[in-house]
């Protein structure tokens, strides 16, 4: 089997999930990696520590911001002289574009968001989770090449191996961009949920600490959110010392506690990080939709009976004003911060 990954970048910064792209494709037989851009040597230099084969460079300024057309079309012309079986791509916005246009150029068609991939005969078989990871659905691509884009952080990362080095093919860019871009601006959704190895999420509980005096003329609502600024103040510095996101439950959004870009769920984002730690959240089934695939739950919450302590793996069950910055202070010792 020859595969094709595309590694995808922002700016110099890869997507961890093009390294799982590679480890994947490991399993299946030889990798070339592909990599578009402009002052792009450090990644492709990373490419082959990763394991990559062979590595397929455009290196030109035309390249140095992202535009689906000058990327597709180099995309297709590439994949057209080498005749790979299968290319992979790291799922983002960026790639779910380009996949697209280069898919109707070549007259193939792309699994998108998959979450494992298997060989039956010569047939590649995908599984992605639909209806809200409900139901797995497997689907098979009759065109060739078979295009897939891999869910972050459902395929194990190689280990880079630093001595490993190699010669890059050069690749010419094809088709001129038709837009350009003016500039970039942080936004909100900077958050990077999908990537975290730790998530530490806030609920509705956040705001609960009666005992906290807001500051004088704030009305019902306004001490509320104070209040839940104060816990979220604990949260975070807890997400900080273990390295990780913060994460939030819909009520915490809609209560005005913390930005839509942290919501973890049904209607937020899905994650997979290898610990999620949840705070004064009750465990609704669309917040547990979100988090369930995490490798270890641990819920803090005051009541018992909360239904997300039938999710966690570890649970305290107590007030998380007192529960979490005793965590942090325990890990700031265990890990010598
Ligand atoms: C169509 C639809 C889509 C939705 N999408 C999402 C989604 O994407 N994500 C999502 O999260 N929800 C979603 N919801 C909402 C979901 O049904 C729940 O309402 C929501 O998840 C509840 O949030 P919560 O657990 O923070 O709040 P609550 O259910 O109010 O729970 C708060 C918890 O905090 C605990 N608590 C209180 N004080 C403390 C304290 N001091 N210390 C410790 N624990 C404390 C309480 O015991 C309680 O268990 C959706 C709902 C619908 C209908």
């Amino acid at each position: 089997m020859k595969t094709f990954v595309y590694i995808d970048h922002f700016k110099g910064e890869i997507q961890p999930a093009s390294w799982e792209a590679i480890g994947l494709g490991k399993t299946l037989g030889s990798v070339s990696a592909i990599v578009f851009g402009s002052g792009v040597d450090a990644i492709t230099k990373a490419a082959f520590e990763y394991g990559a084969d062979e590595v397929f460079v455009a290196d030109d300024t035309s390249l140095e911001d992202f535009r689906a057309e000058p990327y597709a079309s180099t995309l297709s012309a590439l994949a057209s002289s080498q005749s790979p079986d299968l290319i992979l791509f790291p799922i983002t916005a960026r790639t779910r574009e380009l996949a697209a246009m280069s898919a109707v150029d070549l007259n193939t068609g792309v699994l998108t968001d998959i979450s494992a991939l298997e060989m039956n005969g010569d047939q590649l078989i995908a599984t992605r989770p639909i209806y809200e990871g409900k139901v797995l659905e497997k689907t098979v691509c009759s065109g060739k090449p078979v295009m897939a884009s891999i869910r972050p952080r459902f395929f194990p990362k190689p280990e880079p191996d630093v001595a490993k080095s190699g010669t890059a093919t050069k690749v010419d860019v094809k088709a001129d961009a038709l837009t350009t871009v003016e500039g970039y601006s942080a936004s909100e959704s900077a958050v990077n949920l999908g990537d975290a190895g730790v998530i530490v999420s806030g609920g509705r509980g956040v705001s609960n600490n009666p005992s906290l005096q807001p500051p004088a003329g704030m009305d019902e609502r306004q001490a509320e959110i104070w209040r839940a600024h104060q816990g979220f103040a604990l949260i975070t510095e807890l997400a900080n010392v273990l390295g990780g996101a913060v994460g939030a439950s819909r009520s915490a959004v809609d209560g005005g506690y913390i930005p839509y870009s942290h919501q973890v769920g049904q209607t937020g984002k899905v994650v997979t990080p290898d610990l999620y730690i949840a705070c004064g959240i009750s465990g609704a089934v669309q917040h547990l939709v979100g988090m369930r695939n995490a490798k270890l739950i641990v819920a803090i919450n005051k009541d018992a009976d909360a239904p997300v302590f039938k999710q966690a793996r570890y649970g305290v069950v107590g007030d998380l004003f007192q529960v979490v910055p005793a965590l942090t202070e325990a890990f700031k010792k265990k890990l010598g911060k």
